[in-house]
């Protein structure tokens, strides 16, 4: 029975809740005074429902289409003006005792080259990341309770936050690994990490089995109750995602909502991130070999929706995508993009040579950093390292709160100027500097209150000056 508040996977991801609003969808597919109130519903900028999203996701006509997408672009103006949150992922190993049939790091994958980080590997790895201009690491690992136990992953974020190379610093260490118990979350939230990133990869119980055969992970129920656990131990900020290409979307598109209404109906705080992967090539995987995947439209149409369903999340799209379609999608709601990403282990001070290849998977946008941020400026966003929400205390129900009063815009909008700032003086090109340079003083005016813009002008001056790290 369907129960949001339910603390039981199947109750609150409920199968057959998720196949009525499949049903209800095409019934109502070409419904249009329901279509046009869902709209205008959705204009409300408060959400939409599971069952609301879905029958727009099931819609086909052009012109409400395109009604969508112009409402999609505007909630994410409105709410995450033209800020774009840069982060990069650090894989520290890829030991895997699962058997999850998508991902080269399963178990029985023999051929892959298998590496795990050491703490100076991982100074080396944090000092180049740090010298490109990064500032937010998503770390990553496969689930091996010997070779990764969570006295490795702890000790890693230390290291992490302990190494500080000319200017730069890890500011921020949001955290993807495999589902694991409140006592292990807890240690992980006094490891001062950020977000808790746990990928569902599908809400579809019987496939979730099938394509995760063997190992912990097979396990549904204590994957999909991970965040729970995660919120009990103290962590805030969740991310859900789901992996797009192995199950019908649309089931996955009203399980991910669902479970998006789960968090808010028992932690009354919704997730703070969503991301959307495409299942990639990688060593010994065949994306073609899954019976969901999906073209770049409906991507874009899955984009749009989650952002005006749930327009206080932030979205995440990884460099799995081509420059193309992140465009794309950064116009229809995503906030936060990863830039010069190596998915090897130990990747980003020495190229692997390719017979000890240790991917997770093949990545299409290939630019680095600097190319990266001159892109987005050149598309008129401005690129941001900023970290300083979760350091001066706004997570969880309190950064939601102020997002829906809109009073990001005083902190969000000059943080990310300064942290632009900086990136610029340490790190850009001579061009991308130029362009910066233009950008920051063209959009210090959008400061909304007077008193923050004389700030802001005023910390500009000094990071200038050599002095780092300001924030509102
Ligand atoms: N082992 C952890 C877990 O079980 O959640 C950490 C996650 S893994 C390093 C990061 C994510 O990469 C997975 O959750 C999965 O969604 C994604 N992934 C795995 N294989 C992939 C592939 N072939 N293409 C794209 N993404 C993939």
């Amino acid at each position: 029975m369907y129960n949001p508040a339910s603390l039981k996977a199947e109750e609150f991801i409920d199968h057959q809740e998720i196949l009525d609003t499949l049903a209800y969808a095409d019934q109502n597919k070409e419904n249009w005074p329901l279509i046009d109130g869902l709209i205008a519903k959705a204009a409300l900028r408060k959400g939409l429902t599971h069952r609301e999203a879905s029958v727009l996701l099931a819609c086909r006509d052009e012109e409400r289409l395109q009604k969508i997408y112009a409402l999609a672009r505007q909630i994410k103006q409105d709410f995450y003006g033209n800020r774009i949150v840069m982060f990069a992922p650090l894989y520290l190993s890829n030991y895997c005792v699962n058997g999850c049939t998508y991902c080269p790091y399963h178990l029985k994958n023999k051929h892959i080259a298998r590496k795990k980080l050491t703490q100076e590997e991982i100074v080396k790895e944090v000092t180049a990341l740090q010298d490109m201009g990064h500032k937010r690491l998503a770390i990553e690992a496969g689930e091996d309770p010997k070779m990764n136990p969570i006295e490795y992953i702890l000790e890693s974020i230390k290291t992490i936050y302990s190494i500080q190379h000319k200017n730069g610093a890890i500011r921020r260490v949001n955290v993807n690994i495999a589902a694991t118990t409140v006592e292990n979350y807890r240690k992980l939230k006094e490891a001062g990490i950020g977000t808790y990133i746990l990928f569902q990869e599908t809400y579809h119980k019987e496939s979730y089995e099938k394509l995760h055969p063997t190992g912990p992970k097979h396990d549904y129920a204590y994957h999909t109750e991970a965040m729970d656990r995660a919120m009990e131990g103290g962590i805030d900020d969740v991310g859900l995602g789901v992996l797009f290409g192995l199950e019908l979307y649309r089931y996955e598109f009203a399980g991910l909502l669902m479970h998006a209404e789960h968090l808010e109906a028992v932690h009354g705080v919704g997730p703070h991130t969503i991301s959307v992967p495409r299942v990639k090539r990688a060593d010994d995987i065949d994306p073609t070999e899954f019976d969901g995947g999906i073209d770049d439209d409906t991507f874009a149409k899955l984009i749009a929706l989650i952002r005006i369903a749930v327009p206080y999340t932030g979205m995440i799209i990884s460099t799995r995508e081509s420059a193309a379609v992140r465009a794309r999608a950064l116009e229809l709601g995503v906030s936060q993009i990863s830039g010069a990403s190596r998915t090897s282990v130990g990747g980003y001070c020495e190229p692997e040579p390719e017979d000890e290849s240790s991917e997770q998977f093949d990545v299409s946008d290939k630019r680095t950093l600097d190319e990266v941020v001159n892109w987005l400026m050149k598309l008129g966003y401005i690129p941001s390292f900023c970290t300083a929400c979760y350091r001066e205390g706004r997570t969880g129900d309190r950064f939601m709160s102020l997002l829906k009063a809109g009073q990001i815009q005083n902190c969000c909008h000059p943080n990310a100027l300064m942290t632009l700032k900086e990136y610029l003086i340490d790190y850009a090109s001579p061009e991308t500097k130029a362009i910066g340079e233009k950008l920051i003083e063209a959009e210090l005016n959008n400061i909304p209150k007077e008193k923050v813009r004389q700030i802001a002008r005023d910390n500009l001056q000094k990071i200038e000056q050599g002095v780092r790290d300001f924030r509102f």
